[in-house]
Formats: structure tokens, sequence, C-alpha cells
């Protein structure tokens, strides 16, 4: 059985007396009330925090990610963070193409590409983000999408390396936008997402693939978008900044 993600991106928000609050009310709400055994809990926030997010993690049932690496190993790219230095802070997790990044940083397949690799080889376990825009949608393109982005990316990957990586669905057109996918689109997405990995590698493989939903989810709409058969969780955006929706959100996975 998968285990389930919930993983909380932050995005560019909160100076640093309030993330550290946040992230104290996250830990403290998982200490008091424990979260399902079968979620992991992942909490994505800006990467001048990580430092203290690991320290405020230790030891607890909770995962500290980043939201973004460089595409480069190492060297003179003033302004970048390695996927070395995300693994000497002990972070577990990092986001790679959140569509923020492919739309406001031109990230192209070539880098995405590169990101995962430089994470899997740091031990850091991408979850790479996905998902078409609304005239994709309504042009009947969102499977051919979808499908080129991983395409061109993660099916680079040899099967034991894909593997390890985490992927999120998140229609553009839903994200922060309160427009979120209805259980059934979501579902119909990942079900196609997972057909073509074990088409690409194995059943096996499809089978245990994480597959995340994200875009608009919040605590009302969670549980049922997460009782979908392929949706083995959530990246949320807006509503894991408030402490109270994202505890709603963890227990309803
Ligand atoms: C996101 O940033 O990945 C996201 C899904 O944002 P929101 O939940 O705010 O739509």
């Amino acid at each position: 059985m998968r285990r389930k993600i919930i993983a909380g991106n932050w995005k560019m928000n909160m100076n640093f007396s309030e993330a550290d609050d946040l992230l104290a009310l996250i830990i403290a709400d998982i200490d008091d009330n424990a979260k399902p055994v079968d979620v992991d809990v992942v909490i994505c926030p800006p990467a001048v925090y990580l430092e203290l997010a690991t320290d405020m993690a230790s030891g607890k049932a909770v995962l500290i990610g980043a939201q973004n690496v460089s595409s480069f190993e190492n060297g003179a790219y003033t302004g970048e963070i390695s996927a070395a230095m995300l693994e000497s802070l002990e972070v577990d997790y990092a986001i790679v193409g959140h569509s923020e990044r492919r739309k406001y940083f031109n990230e192209s397949n070539e880098e995405l590409t590169s990101k995962v690799k430089l994470l899997l080889a740091h031990g850091i376990t991408p979850i790479f983000c996905c998902g078409e825009l609304l005239d994709d949608r309504n042009d009947d393109r969102h499977m051919e999408v979808v499908s080129n982005q991983i395409g061109d990316t993660i099916f680079h990957l040899a099967g034991e390396e894909f593997q390890k990586l985490v992927i999120a669905y998140e229609p553009v057109w839903a994200i922060g936008t309160g427009k979120t996918a209805t259980p059934g689109q979501a579902q119909e997405m990942h079900a196609f997402i997972r057909a073509l990995i074990a088409k690409k590698y194995s059943r096996e493989t499809a089978d245990q693939c994480r597959i995340l939903y994200g875009g608009s989810c919040n605590a009302s709409n969670a549980a049922e978008l997460f009782s979908k058969q392929d949706v083995d969780g959530g990246l949320i955006g807006g509503a894991s900044l408030n402490a109270d929706d994202f505890a709603l959100i963890i227990r309803s996975a």
C-alpha cells in the first residue's frame, strides 16, 4: 500500500518569526493529536528557513522539503542553492518544476531533468510537478501536455532512479485560484499518469509511485480528493499557511 503524503508549499511567504511560529504550531499539533500513521507530512518553507525547519523537525514526525534546487552541481552560480547544500541540512524532499517556476523563471525540461538527477544523487526525494493550463484542458489536450511534461523529463531516469521520486499533478488553472479539479478529474489524470509509468517502466513501479494532487486543495475538499484510488495525498499551497487548516488536511488523508 502506498503511504500518503501531505506536503505544504509555503512559497515566498512569512518572515523568520512567523515561519518559526507556524512550524511550531504544526509540530505541536502532530505531537498532541498524532497524525495518521500511514501519512508522511512534509513542510517546504522558503530556503532561508530550511536550517531552522530541519532543526525544529529533528526527531518529530515532520519531514522538510525545499521549494527548488539548482540545476548545477556547484561553483560560480551566484544565488543558487545546490542539492549537496540541501543534503548537508538534512532536507528530505525538494519540489521540482512547480508551475510558478516554469512560468516566471522559464525552467526548461533540461534543467528540470538535471535538478531531479542531482537531488537523487544526494539522497533527496524530488516532488516533480506537472499539469496543464486552462486552455490545454479546454482544448482537450490536458493528457497530451502532461504526458509530454513527464516524457521529456523524468522518463529519462533509469527504473531504480524513477522509483525514488514523487509526482504532483497540479493543473495550473487550479493553483491559487480557488478552482479545484473535481475528484473525478484528478482521479482520471492520476490513473493516466500511472498507466504511462506502467508502460514505460513496469506495473510494479507504477503501483508504488506516489502521485499527489495540488491546486486549491483545502480543509473542505481534501477528504474527497484523497479518497480517490490513485490520489496519494496533496501538495498544498495557500491552505498550508494556516496550522488549523493544514492539520485538518493531514487528518483527511
Ligand atoms: C501549490 O503551490 O503547489 C498549490 C497547489 O497552491 P494552492 O494550494 O494555493 O493552489
